[in-house]
């Protein structure tokens, strides 16, 4: 009797592990994934970072926003 109980501990023990490593590892893969419209993109004015589905897009390039879209690149 004394043994069958050793052996359902180790059972249960084995299936919390699995489980344990199982949700372990979907973790790592949504800390894997890429967040959604994160890539970050730099305005072409400024050079400040900002998520690419804020930025505004004119004649080619990537703005922070509608104000340096209109001014336009910095000048050299
Ligand atoms: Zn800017």
């Amino acid at each position: 009797m004394g043994r069958f109980l050793v052996l359902v501990a180790l059972v249960m023990l084995a299936v919390w592990l699995l489980k344990r490593a199982l949700a372990r590892g979907e973790q790592g893969e949504i800390g894997r994934q890429p967040p959604v419209d994160g890539e970050l993109v730099s305005c072409a004015r400024c050079g400040m970072h900002l998520p690419r589905a804020e930025a505004r897009a004119a004649d080619g390039r990537l703005y922070c926003g509608e104000e340096h879209a209109r001014l336009g690149p910095e000048l050299p």
